[in-house]
This record gives C-alpha cells, structure tokens and sequence, in this order.
C-alpha cells in the first residue's frame, strides 16, 4: 500500500469559533486578539439598551446571537502592543494575518471588529474535531490546537481517489458536528502533506502524489517547506534559490557545504519532496510554558508589583497546565524579554520532580536573580522542562537536596537592586 499522508488544517480557527456564537459577525472582518474576553461588557450594553427586560427569557447562546453588530468594539484607533492571533478571512482581504499587530491592522481596516481570545473555547472544540478524527482514522498526530497529521494509509477506503474520499468524510463529519470547516492535503508524506493543505483554503481537499512534485511543489517558494524558516530562507536567496524547484537543482554536497551537514542534507531531501517522519499518535511534551507581554515595558523597581504578581500568575498557570496534563518536571527555567527585544534565558535543574506552584516560583525566583534588572522588561515567561508522566520518575538517589538557599537582593555592578520580586 502506498503512504497516504493527511494534514489536516482548521480555517481560520479561533476566528470561527468566535463565529459559531456571533453568527451576525459571519462576512465581516474580524480579528482575534488583545486582552481578555470582554463578552460580559457586551451583554451588559445590551441590557442597557434593552432595559425593560426583554432578553431575560432568552437562553445565553441567543442572547449572544442578538448583540447587534455595532455594539461590538472596532481597531479603529487601536493603540497598545496585542498581536492578531487569526483574522477571518474577509479580514485577510484587506491584508491582515496572523501575527500582526492591532495598530498596523487598524490602519489596514478601521472598521474591523476586534474579539479577544477565548483558549478555553478554542481547546474545547479542538478536542471535539479530534476526537471526530480519530473515531474515523485512529492514527493521528497532534500539531497544535487547530491541525493535525493523519495517516490514511491502513484505513479503510484510505487510498480511494488518492484520500479524497476519506478527507471529503472526516471534513463532513467535523463540519456536521461543529460547523467548522477545515482544509486537508493527502500526499505520501507529512512535509508534502503540510504543504498541500494550504493549495485550496478554505474548506479545501488537495491530492498530491509522488509525480507531481515538478508541478506542484517545485514552483513553490522555499519558504512553503515546515522547517525553512526566515533566516534560511534569506540566505538561500542570497544564492539565487527562490523555489523548491531552484533548491532541487542543487547538489547535494553544494547544499551541505553550505548549510551544514544535517541541514543540508536535509534540505537536498525536503526539495526532492522525500519524508520517512511517521505519524506519531502521541507525542510527549518536552516543556510546558507560559509567557505574557505587557502592555508597557515593566522595570523591576518601579513595576516591582505588577511584576510580582505577574511572575506569581505564570508560575501557577503553569503548574496547572501540568497538573492538568499529568505531568511534573525537573528544570524551572525563565525568559526574559527586554525593551530594546534583547532576551535572556535561566534554568535551574532540581534534584526531584515537581508540578508545585510554589516549588515552581521559588526556582523562577532563583534564575531571576541571575539576569540584569536594570533594564526594563517587555516580556516575561516561565517554563517547566525535562518533563516526566507524574508519579513516573525514578527516586533520586540522595532523599533530599538541600532547600535552595534564600539570598538577600544583591546589588549589581550599577548599584541597583537586583532581586526585587518578592519571594514566597
Ligand atoms: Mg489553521
């Protein structure tokens, strides 16, 4: 049987999800982005607007559906630093993307309505069109909250029409049960795949085999390969490759002379349109980590507890992303962004494995002693790595380690304070 290889890519995802519950935002540019879910401001407006009562009787889902469109808020005159996490597609057409900042895309289109995110939602019906994935074709691969790797080849009707049949299913099947639509590429392997469902967004099939690497991959942009990222892209252009098919002309020792041994072999491979990767059901976290942007640089003494109580806040989320996932860790580490977008990492490896909130920030604090406060900070994150399934680990061999020794602040080579935060 030859390998058919499904990537499966949700449209739009957070955007329609937003969708589902403000049906009368459907068409309309909407971003999603920002700060927290301000749905309950929109409801309160409403009964303000409606003060006699007539939505009481309403279930909260048409309460939602009711909200007239000019109640929501608009970019226009958007300032601050939230980034566009996904914008709908009439969105895109007035050249808004992912990644993007709120300021820029007011500029793009004022009158884009502006939703924040909702995780919460966004996970609950990720699991549900997996779930709907795998009641079909057991084997798949999680990349992500909205996308998926699948492997047709075993299943049933699998290699009908190349996997058309079973995409044009398992497409149906989510849309009945959610509404949401996705796009699927089927190709004989995960790079190609990645690749092919992005050829006929939204709600889109694309079928691609072994022959038509020349006609369909190669006029491609190298960029389009998951794993040529910005930096080698620049450089390949730099030597005159633009397209796969530029990359393909190449020899292989050219490449590897150039690029290193792995990655240019690899790129010889990628252009050639060659993946043995499998599709792997369930893959390990290596870390778990949470990091947030301010709205304005923070410094350590000034900001000392805002910062705190931040820093405080990632530490728990993460403990409860791990306790949720069931599982502990033994290197705490943090990041650090700074004002001039400069950033700085610290890790400490414990003796034992831990998912405790409090364990978790003592760390972080210890590795935060170890970084430049002098500066102000843009960004500030926890992570929590070399992770294990909890209750796994091996004992350590000594019982216990000693506790992690509680330093006063120190003072650095400018004179300032060092250590700010304050401990637990
Ligand atoms: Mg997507």
């Amino acid at each position: 049987m030859p390998r058919r290889i499904a990537h499966l890519d949700m449209d739009a995802f957070y955007a329609s999800c937003e969708l589902l519950r403000y049906p009368q935002l459907k068409g309309l540019p909407v971003v999603i982005g920002g700060g927290r879910r301000k749905e309950d401001d929109l409801l309160g407006k409403l009964q303000a607007a409606y003060p006699d009562g007539e939505w009481t009787e309403d279930s909260f889902v048409e309460r939602l559906e009711r909200i007239p469109v000019d109640f929501f808020p608009c970019i226009e005159g958007y300032t601050g630093r939230g980034v566009i996490t996904t914008a709908t597609y009439a969105a895109r057409q007035f050249g808004i993307g992912s990644a993007m900042g709120l300021m820029k895309a007011a500029k793009l289109c004022p009158q884009a309505i502006l939703l924040p995110v909702d995780f919460d939602r966004y996970r609950h019906f990720s699991r549900t069109f997996k779930s709907i994935i795998t009641d079909i074709a057991p084997v798949m691969q999680d990349r992500g909250v909205d996308e998926v790797y699948i492997d047709f080849t075993d299943v049933p009707g699998g290699q009908r029409e190349g996997g058309r049949v079973l995409a044009r299913l398992i497409q149906k099947s989510i849309f009945e049960a959610t509404g949401l639509t996705c796009s699927v590429g089927v190709a004989p392997n995960k790079l190609i795949a990645k690749m092919a469902s992005e050829f006929h967004k939204p709600n889109g099939i694309s079928v691609v085999h072994e022959a038509d690497l020349q006609t369909l991959i190669w006029p491609l942009a190298c960029r389009k390969i998951n794993g040529v990222g910005p930096k080698a892209d620049e450089k390949l252009k730099g030597f005159g490759i633009h397209t796969i098919g530029d990359l393909a002309a190449r020899e292989q020792h050219w490449l590897v002379e150039n690029f290193g041994k792995s990655y240019g072999a690899w790129l010889h491979e990628a252009s050639w349109g060659r993946d043995d990767r499998p599709v792997e059901t369930e893959s390990e976290p290596v870390s778990m980590s949470r990091e947030t942007t301010f709205e304005r640089d923070l410094h350590a003494v000034r900001d000392r507890e805002e910062l705190g109580a931040v820093f405080t806040r990632l530490c728990q989320q993460v403990a409860t992303d791990l306790h949720r996932k069931g599982y502990e860790g033994k290197t705490i580490g943090i990041k650090l962004r700074y004002d001039n977008f400069q950033a700085v990492t610290r890790d400490q490896t414990l003796a034992e494995y831990t998912a405790d909130a409090k364990q978790i920030r003592q760390i972080a604090g210890q590795c935060l002693k170890r970084v430049d406060l002098s500066r102000r900070i843009r960004l500030l994150g926890v992570r929590v790595g070399s992770l294990v399934k909890a209750g796994t680990a091996q004992p350590p061999i000594a019982a216990y380690s000693e506790p992690p020794d509680q330093d006063p602040p120190q003072v650095n080579d400018h004179g300032q304070t060092q250590l700010l935060f304050p401990l637990d």
